[in-house]
């Protein structure tokens, strides 16, 4: 089989822990498979780059802004690389340039318009193991662009899409997807699987398990998509078609963002033109 695995950024987030994903690699390499490996900055390293950013300007040249994250990925994809081919293993890692990646040139949120597989495909043949800087691609003029916040899911995505891979593993921190937030909710339940636009509809909002533009990408592509955990080896998620799902629960999960706000304003005067006074002022 040709499997692409994606490791978020607690699964790599110290030395220790790239071992352990590097062991993981080794343990499907062992089983025979094909391997490409996409991979996200260690944990906390890309806001920390942004923080820096903010000690100069408000407002970064997006340009810069895709220069200085893109270098989080890699570095992940560098030592893990590294770390494969001190175990024995032939590896190579590639920047989304090199695995092929074009987008458009909208920095800092990047669309992928298509993939050039020709790279991965010759490392592949020579049976390297294939380690992606995730979030990351090249616009036509050839600038560095990032593909918006937890960017390496549709690396991951795009890439099993464009090679045709016959599985996509998105390894994070959690076992796979909950009816709700894990870490905020004890008694949330792991469902076995879960169709494209129900997952897509949690992920938009807010359910950061799997970043929404990734959903969207698996559908189109037909990508078979599990989610698991890199810490343990439970089963995970299966993100698949609706007619894969024979007991369609009515409600499947409930997803939280906590980046929003309410504000109610009482004894407003049912009259036209108020609400467009109000909101005018609040816009
Ligand atoms: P990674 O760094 O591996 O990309 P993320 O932090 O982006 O991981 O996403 C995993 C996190 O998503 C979990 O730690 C969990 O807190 C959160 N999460 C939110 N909603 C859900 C859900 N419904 N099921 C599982 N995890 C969820
Ligand atoms: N490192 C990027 C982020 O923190 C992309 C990712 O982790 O998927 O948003
Ligand atoms: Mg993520």
């Amino acid at each position: 089989m040709l499997i692409v695995q994606k490791y978020g950024g607690t699964s790599v987030g110290n030395v220790e822990r790239i071992e352990a994903v590097a062991k993981r690699v080794i343990e499907s390499k062992q089983e025979g498979h094909d391997l490409v490996v996409v991979v996200s900055a260690m944990s906390g390293e890309t806001n920390k780059l942004l923080d820096f950013a903010s000690h100069f300007s408000t407002t970064p040249n997006v340009r810069e802004v895709d220069m200085l994250l893109s270098s989080g990925e890699r570095v992940t994809s560098a030592l893990l690389a590294i770390a494969l081919e001190a175990q024995g293993y032939s590896a190579v890692s590639m920047s989304g340039r090199r695995a092929g990646i074009v987008t458009d040139n909208v920095h800092t949120k990047a669309r992928i318009e298509h993939i050039d597989t020709q790279e991965m495909k010759n490392a592949l043949a020579e049976g390297k193991i294939i380690v992606v800087a995730g979030f990351q691609g090249v616009t036509h003029d050839g600038e560095v662009s990032t593909l918006g916040r937890g960017g390496s899911d549709l690396s991951a995505v795009a890439i099993a899409g464009a090679l045709e891979a016959d599985l996509c593993e998105i390894f994070t921190d959690v076992d796979g997807v909950y009816t709700t937030d894990p870490r905020i909710e004890p008694k949330a339940k792991k469902l076995d699987k879960i169709s494209y636009d129900e997952m897509l509809e949690l992920a938009s909002l807010g359910a950061k398990v799997l970043q929404s533009r990734s959903v969207e990408m698996a559908k189109k592509l037909n990508v078979n998509l599990v989610t698991r955990s890199s810490f343990n080896k439970n089963e995970g998620t299966l993100i698949t078609k609706e007619d894969n799902i024979m007991e369609q629960p009515l409600v499947s999960g409930i997803a939280l963002d906590k980046n929003q706000a309410r504000v109610t304003l009482r004894g407003v005067t049912d009259k036209p033109g108020i609400a467009a006074e109000i909101f005018k002022k609040i816009g």
